[in-house]
């Protein structure tokens, strides 16, 4: 066994989960299983290579330059990749090369931008449980954003689907994780499992690891020393990333410790069917809430509204705070202007610091955070209010920067030490890889000067050498050239070979030509040789300094960039708001939810201008508690519910609305269940997932929800579904427990009669207009209930051949004239409706009314023979 060979299987060794990338000169090689591994998923060459006598090992290697496009091929397939680079300079030590692995690339951990959306972060979590409860953390470590929180354990598929984590760190020992299977996409999550070895989860080591990297005494400088749960969980991220980032420890903000009762709850489906992030029918992210919203300029402002979305708050301060300085920008369009432009110019300031702590940053990206630091002092000034100091008064009480965004201006401030060094050191267009001698401006460092001064002589004495030659010996086409192997050359034509001077030394002969040196040449050659090679050092080296000092201020760049994240987020929202006619919600604690004028904002935005139909919308807890929507299809029932779910979710993120005018009531959740929709990925039966999510809600809302049911029951056959149906609301009305604002949007126009029943329940319907024997949707929805159901309107409407819509209309005819020739999935006319709810009514009443305490076991026998009667039909 070579050398190589023991050194690599002890690198091998220390990382099995892992594909070893071992440079070997200008290659990345594997070896053995890995070899395969990587042949099969780069479709690269699988070779051999002898390793010692009577041992020849499978090898497949990458060219070093290209690491990060096959390195972004083996992360996208789901590997560990291991790179192990050469630490020492193979030209100067002696024996073998010392090698180790610098950094274990994993989903979680990728900086390379190849590899990561910009629009949204890349997050590394990691879960641990313990009994009922969970601690779950999250990473960012392209931004630092660290957070982590203790839950129950129902409340963590939630909470991972709303991270969206690449990857996810969990103890291998414990039983394979209840929640991986529980939600409709657990098996998405489970696919992105890192098993970790339990010790990193233990208390006492996470604790330890998260005090070492921040350098501090307590816990309680978190705030989670009473939250072992979210410390163990934290803890092993530490861990992780000190085994997987050997070299760049990567910046990390302060662990935001949280609770998930502090924000409104959204599960899966709520995002999903609101369309907050990917709507449309191909579930595209151009139709979504996002979308419609996102007019921020800057990647770390594209993320921050990503988060804000699937994270509405409860607190009514911080929203009035986002309000507020959304409002600031709303009113005055000139700073808005301003702002937005300057934005356009920032690049994304976090992750090239990630890639500067990381050590791999281009010069390019140091240019452009250079320029973005310059910008932000020039955004600061754009938040002050420009009337300070002229003594003129004000619209809000306090001035300057005490104004609504004074806070924002404030932590704008200039980074004077970080920008001149940056502008000092860089070349104001620097290209090429560092070491060419183009990244370091001239006048940074004088030895720098000095040797690409020796250099530009040097070439330039070679360059005047081809002229002189030429006059001295006459031969017009004598060249000076220059190759990797024999350096600079002069090159005489054969033609002209007798002219040659006797000083010339022939190097090299070629079909046409023959290629001579003299010493002055070779003097000057090595004259450039040696000042680029001490160049490619020096530029290294102070490249390198540069980056160290930038590094080292990166707290405060971090808190630049975070700013520049949210006075990019405020200035969007206020852009749209203007665009697109919002208004400021009023916001309060009393429950009611009160609407004028709403519109859905992203259906309005594919509508042409101004056809889109406004609603009101009045709820309750104690007024109308529970709203029932029928009309027929087609009409608008869904886009209205969502609608006014997506305005209070839009003003509990801290944005205007699309209303002429809204007083909400802040919500602790919104569920939402819409019925006839295939889980395909999942392969569940549609009714069972129906039932399974209604079930949910149910179980999880309070009275401070907001439940939108889009046709529940659909998923079965009529008088089944119309049953749930109707049992739903009657529980989501009468327990006590929920009570909670409910939107229901059915084609069951049977359900209408609820409102007779239930005090909280009020009918609204979508109007329609008959004309000519045509329908035409209002889209407008009014109080009362639907009286049919328009299904063969819609039918001609969507253009069924008019052969078959005559005949519809013929067999609707014969089954409204009698019950004898019904089919079984009409709904069921009013007769039908009277025996499904009413004759129940007098038993139940009888059954409340019973006073079971003091009846006997005779008169109770006695008593439920009767109701037993009555209710087989025997008469009342
Ligand atoms: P339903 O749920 O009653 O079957 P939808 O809510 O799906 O109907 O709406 C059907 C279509 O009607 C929408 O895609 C949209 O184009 C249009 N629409 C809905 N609401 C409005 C409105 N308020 N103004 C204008 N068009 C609307
Ligand atoms: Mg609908």
């Amino acid at each position: 066994m070579t050398p190589i060979r023991r050194q690599y299987l002890k690198i091998k060794h220390a990382y099995p989960d892992a594909i070893v990338l071992f440079r070997l000169g200008d290659f990345y090689e594997t070896f053995d299983q890995d070899a395969q591994t990587a042949s099969r998923e780069l479709e690269i060459t699988l070779t051999s290579r002898s390793m010692g006598k009577n041992l020849r090992v499978p090898m497949a290697g990458v060219p070093a330059h290209s690491l990060d496009s096959y390195l972004a091929r083996l992360i996208k397939k789901g590997h560990q990749v291991a790179i192990c680079e050469q630490l020492t300079d193979a030209a100067v030590s002696k024996g073998l090369v010392e090698r180790d692995v610098v950094r274990v690339v994993t989903p979680g951990t990728v900086l390379e931008s190849e590899l990561l959306d910009q629009g949204a972060n890349n997050y590394l979590a990691s879960v641990v449980e313990d009994g009922d409860s969970a601690g779950l953390a999250y990473v960012d470590i392209t931004t630092g954003q660290f957070a982590a929180t203790q839950l129950d354990q129902s409340q963590l598929v939630p909470e991972l689907e709303r991270i969206a984590p690449a990857e996810i760190l969990f103890p291998r020992s414990q039983a394979h994780p209840s929640w991986t299977g529980g939600s409709d996409n657990g098996s998405a999550i489970a696919r992105r499992i890192t098993d970790l070895d339990p010790s990193s989860f233990n208390l006492q080591d996470a604790g330890h690891a998260l005090l070492d990297h921040y350098g501090i005494q307590t816990l309680e400088s978190f705030g989670c020393q009473d939250l072992p749960l979210a410390v163990r969980a934290a803890g092993a991220i530490v861990n992780f990333l000190a085994a997987t980032q050997k070299t760049g420890k990567p910046q990390l903000a302060a662990l935001a410790v949280y609770s998930t009762n502090n924000y409104m709850a959204l599960d899966g489906q709520a995002r999903r069917n609101l369309e907050l992030f990917q709507g449309g029918r191909s579930g595209d992210k151009q139709f979504s809430l996002l979308s419609c919203l996102d007019l921020t300029k800057t990647p770390m402002g594209g993320r921050l509204l990503r988060q804000w979305l699937g994270q509405p708050l409860l607190d009514l301060e911080r929203l009035h705070r986002r309000l507020d300085a959304v409002g600031f920008f709303f009113q005055d369009g000139f700073k808005r202007a301003a702002v937005i432009q300057s934005l356009a110019r920032i690049a994304d300031l976090e992750r090239i610091m990630a890639r500067v702590n990381g050590g791999t940053a281009a010069p390019r990206e140091l240019k452009a955070l250079q320029q973005g630091l310059e910008l932000v002092p020039s955004l600061a000034d754009q938040l002050k209010d420009p009337i300070e100091g002229t003594g003129q008064s004000l619209d809000w009480p306090d001035k300057g920067a005490a104004g609504p965004v004074g806070w924002l201006a404030r932590s704008l401030a200039p980074l004077p030490d970080v920008t001149a060094l940056l502008d000092q050191a860089l070349a104001a267009e620097p290209s090429g890889a560092v070491g060419e001698g183009n990244v370091i401006r001239e006048g940074f460092s004088s030895e720098l000067d000095e040797l690409k001064q020796i250099s530009r002589d040097a070439r330039g004495v070679i360059a005047g050498l081809e002229q002189r030659e030429r006059e001295r010996t006459g031969i017009k086409g004598l060249k000076v050239g220059y190759n990797q192997v024999f350096g600079y050359y002069i090159e005489v034509s054969n033609a002209n070979k007798s002219q040659v001077p006797t000083d010339y030394v022939r190097r090299q002969t070629l079909v046409n030509a023959e290629r001579y040196i003299v010493p002055e040449l070779k003097d000057h050659e090595s004259k450039v040789l040696n000042a680029r090679e001490q160049i490619e050092q020096l530029e290294r080296s102070l490249y390198r300094r540069v980056c160290d000092q930038v590094s080292a201020a990166s707290g405060g760049i971090a808190d630049r960039a975070a700013a520049v994240a949210r006075v990019d987020v405020f200035s969007a929202l206020a852009e749209v708001a203007v665009r697109q006619d919002f208004v400021r919600p009023a916001l309060d604690t009393n429950g009611a939810i009160s609407i004028e004028g709403g519109r859905h904002p992203v259906v309005e935005g594919v509508l042409d201008p101004g056809t889109y139909v406004p609603n009101d919308v009045d709820l309750a807890n104690d007024g109308p508690q529970v709203l029932v929507i029928t009309g027929p299809n087609m009409a608008g029932k869904s886009t209205f519910i969502r609608q006014v779910a997506i305005i209070v979710l839009m003003a509990q993120v801290g944005s205007f609305v699309p209303a002429s005018k809204a007083t909400i009531g802040l919500v602790d959740c919104i569920f939402t269940r819409v019925g006839l929709q295939d889980d395909l990925a999942t392969g569940q039966s549609t009714f069972m997932v129906e039932m399974v999510e209604t079930a949910a809600i149910l179980n999880r809302a309070t009275p401070r929800s907001l439940v939108v049911l889009d046709e529940i029951g659909r998923g079965t056959s009529t008088y089944d579904g119309l049953s749930i149906a109707r049992a739903v609301v009657e529980h989501l009305h009468n327990d006590p427990r929920l009570g909670c604002k409910t939107l229901f949007a059915t084609h069951y126009h049977e359900l209408t009669e609820l409102a007779a029943s239930l005090p909280g329940v009020r009918n609204f319907s979508v109007a329609v207009a008959e004309q000519e024997g045509d329908v035409v949707f209002l889209h407008r929805i009014v109080p009362g209930g639907a009286d049919k159901s328009y299904g063969v309107h819609v039918a001609q409407l969507a253009g069924l051949p008019q052969g078959v819509v005559s005949r519809a209309w013929e067999v609707l005819a014969g089954l409204e004239r009698g019950p004898a020739q019904r089919s079984a999935d009409r709904q069921p006319p009013a007769a039908q409706q009277m025996s499904l709810f009413n004759p129940a009514q007098p038993l139940v009443d009888e059954l409340k009314s019973l006073d079971i305490p003091n009846l006997t076991p005779l008169q109770a026998i006695n008593l439920l023979y009767q109701l037993q009667e009555k209710a087989n039909g025997g008469g009342d």
